[in-house]
């Protein structure tokens, strides 16, 4: 991840070009849209939600930190390591990428790239449960007991090396189509809405599309299912379905979530210790002896 940085720095200065794509990087993933995208959805976990918890909660105050730790230092150190990553592939893995396809219509790319892009989040956060080592990172954003749309940013930053596979399909299929950037916001707002603390399960578009509902059973803190853990999905639901692990929600009340026997440091296990003490406490964690590891995968 170092030496992708590396080389995401020296092609983004060679072009003269580092602070404006850090700039354009961090208004298309944490702009306008996403704010007002997470502001509604808090208006809604207000209005209609799972589980009722104070507006001020300490696992909103943490996961808030998480937020601010992502857009402030996550989206500049991920725009250049994903700069780094599109250099290699250019540089070692030419044979990756497609020419022209001139009989394909612009929007059939844009498409197949969006829905390869999802299939690759899924791929990689299907690993992040089955690897040991990846599970120690991971299980800090599953450690949530109280959810709600912050908690879609209560990762630890070396996780987002896992998903760098997500670059591929528009590095694959780069010379037939560019996916808008609204396309992306769009496809990152949709990646934000399952966390929200609502009982929304999108009714017919359930089998398409991941619901706070269907999410939920992800996070459940014991198995629900015979399959272990169920609903990998980031926005849709085949690739779950495809593989048999897609559990769809069935009413009743909202399942408890976290992870049993509290491996990684929670705030609800700390009432009196700082917000920002925790989120240092929870990013450690992955490297102290006893880890998340101790937790199920
Ligand atoms: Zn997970
Ligand atoms: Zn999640």
């Amino acid at each position: 991840m170092g030496w992708l940085g590396f080389v995401g720095v020296q092609a983004l200065v060679g072009a003269g070009d580092l602070s404006n794509t850090l700039v354009v990087a961090q208004g298309r993933t944490v702009g306008p849209a996403l704010v007002v995208v997470v502001a509604g959805l808090l208006l809604a976990e207000r209005r209609w939600p799972a589980v009722p918890r104070p507006a001020l909660s300490r696992a909103h105050l943490v996961d808030a930190g998480y937020l601010a730790l992502f857009a402030v230092v996550v989206v500049p150190l991920l725009t250049v390591v994903e700069t780094g990553f599109a250099v290699e592939v250019q540089r070692h893995a030419r044979f990756l990428i497609v020419s022209r396809l001139p009989l394909v219509p612009q929007v059939v790319v844009v498409g197949a790239i969006l829905v390869g892009i999802d299939a690759m989040n899924w791929a990689a956060h299907v690993a992040n449960h089955r690897s040991a080592s990846l599970w120690r990172l991971h299980a800090l954003h599953h450690s949530q007991e109280d959810m709600s749309v912050l908690t879609t940013f209560r990762t630890h930053p070396l996780v987002h090396a896992t998903y760098l596979g997500a670059l591929l399909p528009a590095l694959v299929l780069g010379t037939s189509g560019t996916v808008p950037a609204t396309a992306l916001i769009i496809y990152g707002c949709l990646v934000t809405l399952p966390h929200a603390n609502l009982r929304w399960t999108f009714g017919p578009l359930a089998r398409i599309f991941v619901s706070p509902a269907y999410h939920r059973l992800h996070h459940a803190s014991a198995p629900i299912d015979s399959r272990g853990t169920v609903n990998f999905g980031f926005v849709l639901v085949c690739w779950d379905q495809l593989s048999r692990h897609a559990l769809f929600p069935s009413g009743g009340a909202p399942i408890a979530t976290g992870i049993a026997g509290r491996p990684v440091p929670v705030e609800q296990d700390a009432p009196r210790m700082a917000a920002h003490r925790v989120v240092g406490a929870q990013l450690v964690q992955p490297f102290r002896m006893r880890s998340a590891m101790d937790g199920r995968s």
